[in-house]
């Protein structure tokens, strides 16, 4: 079910814009103050799980660090696995990365080389809380492929609608944004 405009205004109200962090000219959408939020919180994850519950999942995995927490508390929501994927360094075990490029210079993620199971075509949801440029989730989601698996959706609860990276995305996988900020 969709969200109607009350549900959508309580999630969009408990975004908080902070100016200039981390560096002068962003506008950092802060998710803190949507946790906190209970009424917040909880629609957003009703509705998640709502959507999802159809979609016969093997997997949720949720992009560093903000992904964790929606994805970890969805993954339980529907009974399916939760797999992070991770800035470079930071997996303890075998990893495969993808680099991406940054403003200045590049970064990388990395995923487990058995977070799926070895299950060819396991089907994954890939969620983060916003889509900026699309750099980090289209490595992301190559990750996934790579591990032969399926991203059969992404997930963000913002996407910044005045830069290309929704529309870059969906070259590889079918994108899901509940809210656009123009
Ligand atoms: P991008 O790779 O450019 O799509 O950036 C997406 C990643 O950077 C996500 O993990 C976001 O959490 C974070 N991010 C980028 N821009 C913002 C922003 N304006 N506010 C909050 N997080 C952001």
């Amino acid at each position: 079910m969709e969200l109607n405009e009350i549900q959508l205004k309580v999630i969009n109200d408990s975004i908080r814009d902070i100016p200039d962090f981390p560096k002068p000219g962003i506008m950092f959408k802060d998710i803190t103050t949507l946790l906190n939020n209970k009424e917040a919180y909880s629609t957003l994850m009703t509705h998640l799980h709502d959507r999802y519950k159809g979609y016969e999942l093997d997997y949720i995995a949720g992009i560093d660090a903000r992904g964790f927490i929606f994805g970890a508390a969805l993954a339980q929501m529907l009974n399916v696995g939760f797999v992070p994927i991770r800035k470079k360094g930071k997996l303890p075990f075998e990893t495969i990365g993808e680099e991406y490029s940054l403003e200045y210079g590049t970064d990388e993620v990395e995923i487990h080389i058995d977070a799926f199971h070895n299950k060819k075509g396991a089907r994954v949801l890939m969620i983060d809380d916003l889509i900026a440029t699309g750099g980090t989730a289209i490595a992301a989601a190559k990750l996934i492929n790579k591990l032969e698996a399926e991203c059969v959706e992404s997930c963000f609860i913002l996407g910044l609608d005045f830069l290309d990276g929704k529309a870059n995305l969906e070259k590889i996988t079918p994108v899901y944004r509940i809210l656009g900020i123009n």
